[in-house]
């Protein structure tokens, strides 16, 4: 798999452990927790059953399964099922991402060594230049390619044809995909978040993979508090087995994950009991504390806790909202009710918009 999020900083934060985000060092572990096969996907019931009508109807046709769009926050799974996919097809997969594939040369050679009904992965497709994407539209419609040679008075087109293939995209961004292009899916799959017992069951079949002792309550807390996520739930489980094998005061439990011990870790990780990491409650923290709840934008968000704002669009938003803990509307950003009582405070007593005098305070209130 490429690694095309250099960006990751080297140096981790207390919340990256909470990012949904794929980073480098997890790759190995990522490939060995990978479900291969839809009857192991857990959840997201709906999209696993219309996929399994759509393979088998293809393969009775003998056809390639039509091109298949998977929008949604990072680490639901977007790129497992574009494996599962390919597997239950019978075939490869070959893997890239918007941002790779930069000029329409690169398309044109990845598109050529396509084998017949094989699937090419495109992650972050939202991110393709419009030269690419202009390409890439014949391709997906009539598996041809019009590639021009020369410039000036000895332009021409060449037309090339394609074995027929089957694309896969895959974006948090599903708002900036252009019209045509998310017109050219035959199948458009929106993942949701995970709820705690589907996690759960994740969270189980990854420790007997992995070989960590933990058990049904331990499970349960890690399901609980992991975003809705499964990459976070199988990160967290990770940095739980470190603090149960290395952390002196949790000797007594024997080196398993236990409730008390997975508590334990994530109270050091600044999870807290909603799953909430150090950047929702800096959000949330920012909207009550100095804007009186909001309505802020989000560039103004995003330049006081110091992320960038479409990190905080993609990744924190979607969950925030999906808890109810935040709304979005026209004018911004607002913390709910529930936002307030979740950190103890009474909207009444929330002070007038952008005072100055309050500091900034990431205590833990639930
Ligand atoms: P995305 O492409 O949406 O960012 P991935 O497909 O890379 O997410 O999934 C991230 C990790 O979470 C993978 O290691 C995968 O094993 C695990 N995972 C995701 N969805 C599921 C699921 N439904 N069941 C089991 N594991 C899952």
């Amino acid at each position: 798999m490429f690694n095309w999020q250099a960006e990751i900083p080297l140096i981790m934060r207390k919340s990256d452990h909470t990012r949904p985000e794929h980073i480098a060092p997890d790759d190995d572990i990522e490939q060995s927790l990978r479900p291969p096969r839809l009857e192991q996907f857990a959840g997201q019931e709906k999209i696993v059953q219309n996929l399994k009508i759509f393979i088998q109807a293809a393969k009775q046709r003998g056809e390639p399964l039509e091109h298949v769009l998977f929008t949604g926050p990072p680490g639901l799974g977007k790129t497992t099922l574009a494996l599962i996919i390919a597997n239950e097809m019978g075939t490869s997969v070959k893997m890239t991402s918007g941002p790779v594939l930069d000029r329409p040369n690169n398309l044109a050679g990845l598109l050529t060594s396509l084998q017949e009904g094989e699937v090419l992965f495109i992650d972050e497709i939202h991110r393709l230049t419009p030269a690419v994407e202009e390409y890439l539209y014949s391709a997906m419609e009539d598996f041809r390619l019009d590639i021009v040679i020369d410039q000036g008075p000895n332009a021409r087109t060449v037309q090339l044809t394609l074995n027929r293939f089957t694309l896969v995209g895959a974006t948090t961004r599903s708002g900036l995909l252009t019209a045509p292009l998310r017109a050219r899916f035959g199948v458009t799959n929106r993942l949701d978040y995970y709820d705690a017992p589907t996690l759960f069951g994740i969270v189980k079949r990854s420790s007997d993979i992995l070989n960590v002792a933990v058990d049904d309550e331990g499970a349960m807390e890690i399901a609980k508090r992991s975003r809705g996520t499964p990459r976070i739930a199988n990160r967290l489980l990770r940095r739980c087995r470190d603090f149960a094998q290395a952390d002196r005061s949790l000797a007594a439990f024997g080196g398993k994950v236990t409730s008390e011990v997975a508590d334990h870790a994530l109270r050091a990780l600044e999870v807290d009991k909603a799953g909430l990491d150090e950047m929702d409650k800096r959000i949330l923290l920012y909207l009550i504390e100095r804007h009186g709840g909001g309505p802020v934008g989000v560039n103004a968000i995003a330049a006081a806790i110091g992320e960038d704002p479409g990190t905080i669009e993609e990744v924190y938003e979607p969950f925030l909202i999906q808890q109810g803990f935040l709304l979005r509307n026209l004018r911004g950003r607002e913390a709910t009710g529930m936002a307030y009582a979740h950190f103890g405070r009474s909207k009444a007593r929330a002070k007038g918009p952008g005072d100055p005098q309050l500091p900034l305070g990431f205590e833990e209130g639930a």
